[in-house]
């Protein structure tokens, strides 16, 4: 499981405490440090790793899904604005937002969400601004489709992402950094097929599965089927954006070896706490003068500690900032623990149990 630090930092969250929680593979956004600082900025202060404080292995993304989102969340509400499973969730208005992004076969322009300037991302600039950061894993530039995209254009992307794949292994010249291709086709069983056939076919070090995932979860775990069994069996395989607890069972079964997600640390900041089960909501007023532990026998810093959830309530409430930092440390805590049972259950051959055991208790409330 990547920890999510898009901006080059996990908020809330030194990278001692991430060292603690065993946390081992960081995930940052090219498309974040690209406008801000600047990878030549970031290369010249000693590489990602030096400049973030963290030794660990790290991942950087290609960009792709923050430049194609911006345009395709605005015209379809699709990503941040409604989340990822478009028929699991109330669509919202959507605005009416300039077009943001114009691709070409060549790539693509966008607008900064920083300061609205144009700016142009390429195959090859992707891979020399992800050299020039220095992570450990990189991904190829690719087009993710929203789940709203029809077939057709959904196709003419994966056509696009195919050829900037063979333009990103061009373009490398680092040996030190594993490159993953990715394998797009929205929600359609051709398309994904062939995409990982095609991908498959190329001189990766592993694979990401990215773009939509259908409209449901039902049709994730299909795009999962359609894609996974066509990649070369020794490839590590990892699911870009996905990593709810009830996700990582279905999706380790179907083949997938690593995740990132935004989920334990963007639901602590709004005091959405993981437990064994379900998730709680700590403002809420049940907790005013609850005693206990977020969970009791928790091993984080913040249950072990004795913190309650009457303080913690109090803390969101108040606004204060270390909620963020406690709320964060307990749910990045419970996914790594749950992450590192489910490696133990697959290696005992025992997913299954687990999986029944976990979510027998565990109920989303999301
Ligand atoms: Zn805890």
């Amino acid at each position: 499981m990547c920890v999510v630090g898009t901006a080059g930092s996990v908020k809330g969250v030194t990278p001692a405490e991430l060292r603690e929680l065993g946390a081992e593979v960081l995930l940052a956004n090219t498309y974040h440090l690209f406008l801000r600082p600047g990878a030549d900025i970031v290369q010249r202060l000693g590489g990602l790793h030096q400049f973030m404080g963290w030794g660990g292995p790290i991942v950087t993304d290609s960009g792709g899904y923050q430049v194609f989102s911006l345009g395709f969340g605005l015209e379809h509400g699709v990503g941040k604005q409604i989340g990822t499973f478009p028929g699991e969730d109330a669509p919202r208005p959507r605005g009416q937002a300039p077009r943001l992004v114009r691709t070409d076969a060549d790539g693509a322009t966008f607008t900064s969400h920083i300061d609205g300037s144009r700016q142009r991302l390429t195959p090859e600039l992707t891979i020399k601004v992800q050299e020039a950061l220095g992570a450990d894993i990189v991904l190829a530039f690719d087009e993710p489709t929203s789940p709203l995209h029809d077939a057709t254009y959904t196709a003419e992307a994966m056509e696009r992402t195919h050829d900037w794949a063979r333009r990103c292994l061009a373009t490398r010249t680092r040996s030190d950094q594993a490159l993953f291709g990715i394998v797009q086709g929205g929600a359609f069983a051709d398309l994904r097929t062939q995409s990982a056939r095609f991908i498959g076919g190329l001189p990766f070090d592993g694979v990401a599965i990215g773009g939509s995932l259908g409209k449901s979860k039902a049709d994730m775990h299909s795009v999962l089927d359609w894609s996974v069994p066509y990649v070369p069996e020794p490839w590590p395989r990892h699911l870009l954006g996905i990593g709810e607890p009830e996700d990582l069972f279905a999706c380790v079964a179907l083949g997938i070896d690593q995740f990132d997600c935004v989920a334990p640390t963007r639901l602590a900041r709004h005091g959405h706490l993981y437990t064994s089960r379900g998730r709680l909501t700590i403002n809420h007023p049940e907790f005013r003068e609850d005693p206990v532990p977020i969970e009791e026998g928790c091993a984080c810093y913040t249950c072990s500690t004795g913190f309650s959830r009457a303080y913690l309530r109090h803390l969101f409430v108040a606004g204060e900032l270390l909620a963020y930092t406690l709320a964060s440390l307990h749910n990045l805590h419970f996914i790594l623990r749950l992450m590192e049972r489910i490696r133990a259950a697959v290696r005992a051959d025992a997913l299954i149990e687990l999986r029944d055991e976990f979510l027998s208790r565990y109920r989303s409330t999301a």
